[in-house]
C-alpha cells in the first residue's frame, strides 16, 4: 500500500470510529475518498496538510426542533437539519429536503457531495444542505405553510444571501420556497438572494425549474458526443416523476431521443411510443396525483407496481432521477442484459457501489449525479448573480449559460480523467476536478 493510499485508509478510519451509524454519509465520502488517490500523489502537500481531514467534517451541523399544527388542531414535531459542510470557494449553497426518510447521514451525504458538484459548476458557492423528516405527502396547503414558516423561524439565524443560500430538493418546489420566503421577510426583512428557487415574482430565475432535467440533457448529450456517437433515436429509461424527472423527459425527446419509462415509488410506466412530458407534469404539479394515471389517460402506456429498474426491456440509457441508492448490483446486471451503454445520474447517488462496480467491469460509460445533475444548483447561483444586479435575464440568456456550464462540467471530468490516465472513469475525473479546486483554495485561505 502506497502512503498515500494508507493515508486515505486513515481518514476512513476515523469516520468509521466517528460515524458508524451513518451509512449513506460513509457511502459518498468512501467514493470520493477511493478516487483522489492519483491527485494526492501529485500534491504530497495536501497529505502533508491533512486536508482530507478538513474536507471530511462539516463546518458546521445545527439540529433543530420543528414544532407544527395541523388542519385538526393537533400538535406535531419534527426535526429540522442544516448542515454547512465547506465555504472554500463561496456562501454555503444547496437544497433542502423534505422526506421521511431525512436524518443527519442523508443530510451529510447530500451535502458532501455538494461541495465538489457546486466546485464543478466553476461557479463561486460552496457546499451545505439541510431538511426534516417532516412528510409533505397528503398534507394541506396551509399545513405545508405552517410548517415552512416553523421551519424557517429557527433556520433564519444561520442564512444569508452571502452566509448561506437554501434551494430546493426532494419536497420542496415552488410552493415551500415561496413558503420559506415570506416566513424569512417578516423575520429579517427583505432580502432577494437568501433563497434560490423562488417564484418569477419576486426575484427567482427563468430556466431554474427545468435547469436540473435539462442539464442532465446537456451533460449526456456531451458524453455521448465525445464518444462519437449520438442521442438521436436513442431508447432511455427514467426513473421517477418529479421535477428532475418531468425536464428530463423534455429535452430528451428534443434532442431527439425516446424516453420509454417514468416512475414513482410504487410503480413505473412503460410507454413504447415515447412518455409524454406534459402529462406527466399536469399529473404531478397540477394534480399531485400518482404516475399510475399516466396509463388511464395514454393508450399506449402500461402500469407495473414494483421499481422500473426490475423491468426488463432493450434501451440505450438509463438517467435514475429518484433517489439514492435505487439502484442494486442485480438491476445493474440487468441493465446490461437489456444493452445499455450510459447511464448517467439526475438523482443525488442514485447507484449503489457494487451497481457502479458493474458499469465499469462492463464499460458502460457512467456520468456520476455531482457532475451530470449540477445544472440546478448552477442556475440557482446564476438566479443569485441576477439578484445581486437587480435583473432578471431571458430564458434563452439562462439556458444558454446552463448548456456551457455543463459542457465544461463534462470537459473538466474528461481532462482529469485523461491527465491521470484513468481509461475513461469519469466519475473518478469529476471527483478529482471538483477536489482540486476546493483543495487549493483551503490551502491558499491558511489551515487553522
Ligand atoms: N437540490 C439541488 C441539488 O441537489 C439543488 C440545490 C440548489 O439549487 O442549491 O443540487
Amino acid at each position: 500500500m502506497s502512503n498515500v493510499q494508507k493515508y486515505i485508509e486513515s481518514v476512513k478510519d476515523v469516520i468509521q470510529h466517528r460515524d458508524p451509524n451513518q451509512p449513506e454519509f460513509q457511502q459518498a465520502v468512501f467514493t470520493v475518498l477511493d478516487s483522489l488517490a492519483p491527485s494526492l500523489e501529485d500534491h504530497p502537500e495536501w497529505v502533508e496538510a491533512d486536508l482530507l481531514s478538513r474536507l471530511v467534517e462539516p463546518e458546521r451541523a445545527i439540529q433543530f426542533q420543528v414544532p407544527w399544527e395541523s388542519d385538526d388542531g393537533k400538535f406535531h414535531v419534527n426535526r429540522g437539519f442544516r448542515v454547512q459542510f465547506n465555504s472554500a470557494i463561496g456562501p454555503y449553497k444547496g437544497g433542502l429536503r423534505l422526506h421521511p426518510s431525512v436524518n443527519l447521514s442523508i443530510v451529510k451525504f447530500l451535502g458532501f457531495e455538494q461541495i465538489l458538484k457546486n466546485s464543478l459548476t466553476a461557479l463561486p458557492i460552496g457546499g451545505a444542505k439541510g431538511g426534516s423528516e417532516f412528510d409533505p405527502k397528503g398534507k394541506s396547503d396551509n399545513e405545508i405553510m405552517r410548517f415552512c414558516q416553523s421551519f424557517m423561524t429557527e433556520l433564519q439565524r444561520h442564512i444569508g444571501p452571502d452566509l448561506d443560500v437554501p434551494a430546493g430538493d426532494i419536497g420542496v418546489g415552488g410552493r415551500e420556497i415561496g413558503y420559506l420566503f415570506g416566513a424569512y421577510k417578516r423575520l429579517r426583512g427583505y432580502q432577494n438572494g437568501v433563497l434560490t428557487g423562488k417564484g418569477l415574482t419576486f426575484g427567482g430565475s427563468l430556466a431554474r425549474t427545468e435547469a436540473t432535467g435539462f442539464g442532465l440533457l446537456y451533460y449526456t448529450n456531451a458524453l455521448v458526443k465525445a464518444q462519437g456517437d449520438s442521442l438521436e433515436g436513442k431508447r432511455i429509461k427514467i426513473s421517477g416523476a418529479g421535477n428532475v424527472a418531468t425536464y428530463a423527459i423534455q429535452k430528451a425527446t428534443e434532442l431527439g431521443a425516446k424516453v420509454i419509462t417514468v416512475s414513482d415509488s410504487n410503480g413505473y410506466i412503460y410507454d413504447p411510443k415515447g412518455i409524454n412530458y406534459k402529462i406527466v407534469k399536469k399529473i404531478k404539479e397540477v394534480e399531485r396525483s400518482r404516475i399510475k394515471e399516466y396509463a388511464d389517460q395514454v393508450a399506449s402506456a402500461e402500469y407495473h407496481g414494483g421499481s422500473v429498474w426490475d423491468f426488463d426491456v432493450d434501451y440505450d440509457i438509463a438517467l435514475p432521477c429518484a433517489t439514492q441508492n435505487e439502484i442494486s448490483k442485480d438491476q445493474a446486471k440487468l441493465m446490461i442484459k437489456d444493452g445499455i451503454k450510459y447511464i448517467c445520474e439526475g438523482a443525488n447517488m442514485p447507484s449503489t457501489p457494487d451497481a457502479i462496480a458493474i458499469y465499469r467491469e462492463n464499460r458502460v460509460l457512467y456520468g456520476p449525479a455531482k457532475a451530470a445533475n449540477a445544472g440546478g444548483v448552477a442556475v440557482s447561483a446564476l438566479e443569485m448573480s441576477q439578484n445581486s444586479e437587480r435583473l432578471a435575464w431571458s430564458f434563452e440568456d439562462v439556458d444558454g449559460r446552463l448548456k456551457l456550464l455543463m459542457e465544461n462540467i463534462f470537459a473538466k471530468s474528461e481532462a482529469a480523467d485523461k491527465k491521470y490516465g484513468l481509461d475513461k472513469d469519469y466519475q473518478a475525473g469529476a471527483n478529482i476536478a471538483g477536489f482540486e479546486k476546493v483543495a487549493t483554495a483551503m490551502m491558499t485561505q491558511g489551515l487553522v
